[in-house]
């Protein structure tokens, strides 16, 4: 699942190709990848993409109404949700859609008419259209956590801290929810606590201030060195170019189970912990 590195990579490199595109025509081919929560697609056609930010894991495409718009709500930001095997690509016009597309949206911007292509093999990513009043409604988005790199890693650990005090889960489960912080999945949780030196099992309450803050400063490292590689391509993550990452050949724990300790050498233990297959070295972690 594309987690920070990879959401950011696509914002990073779709933003250049849709910036100030304005959107013609909306096609969907899947209906059950709109949020139930969603305005119609259609109401987006004829507003102009403002900006490409990311949230957490979520890609936000902001919107500007057009000035012959119809009436009716008019949406603010298309939210997209790669979730497992999303893609978003823009291509062409005229290219007809691929086996896996689930949505397709017709632009127009400086450098001609193209398509942006929403696709996605197993279907469980998700689009949003929303006004802000209905962004701020929706559970997932008002229960988030804290961005990551958004402030130094001793603030971002002050922000953790009451988040972990009392809860007895293992503190890479903590790591995994999304409302805790955003934007962390399997491989970030399980390469920062190796970098931090934290045992994953490890309850989250017993972590004192400076371990906290040795976690938050792994895991911004893990983060931006994984950004400059343009993410991992484990499976099918791609960014908005169709390029493949290269940080999954930095891993120092994530799939190496049994596997030698980059460290000290001995042999990397494999767990399921939040039902996730998770991997550590007993003797560097604690
Ligand atoms: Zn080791």
């Amino acid at each position: 699942m594309p987690e920070l590195p990879e959401v950011e990579t696509v914002v990073r490199t779709l933003r250049p190709q849709v910036l100030n595109s304005r959107i013609m025509g909306v096609e969907l081919l899947r209906p059950s990848i709109v949020l139930s929560e969603s305005l119609p697609l259609e109401s987006l056609c004829g507003c102009r993409i403002s900006a490409v930010d990311r949230r957490g894991k979520l890609i936000l495409l902001r919107m500007l109404a057009g000035e012959r718009q119809e009436a009716g709500q008019k949406p603010d930001c298309l939210v997209v949700h790669l979730r497992m095997t999303g893609r978003l690509m823009p291509h062409p016009a005229g290219t007809p859609p691929h086996a896996h597309t689930r949505c397709l949206f017709h632009l127009e911007g400086a450098q001609g008419a193209s398509v942006l292509f929403f696709d996605d093999v197993r279907a469980f990513g998700v689009l949003f259209a929303a006004t802000n009043t209905l962004l701020e409604a929706w559970p997932f988005w008002r229960e988030l956590g804290p961005e990551p790199l958004a402030v130094p890693p001793d603030a971002l650990a002050r922000q953790l801290s009451p988040r972990f005090a009392g809860r007895r889960g293992a503190v890479k489960s903590l790591l995994l929810d999304q409302s805790v912080l955003a934007g962390i999945g399997n491989i970030y949780a399980d390469e920062a606590l190796f970098r931090a030196g934290i045992d994953p099992r490890r309850a989250a309450q017993t972590l004192d201030d400076a371990a906290l803050v040795r976690l938050c400063r792994a895991l911004q490292e893990v983060l931006r060195l994984s950004i400059a590689q343009c993410g991992s391509s484990i499976r099918d993550y791609r960014d908005a170019n169709g390029n493949v990452g290269a940080f999954q050949n930095s891993f120092a724990v994530y799939g190496r189970g049994e596997q030698p300790c980059r460290t000290c050498g001995r042999s990397l233990e494999k767990a399921r912990i939040a039902g996730r297959a998770t991997v550590f070295c007993p003797h560097c972690q604690q």
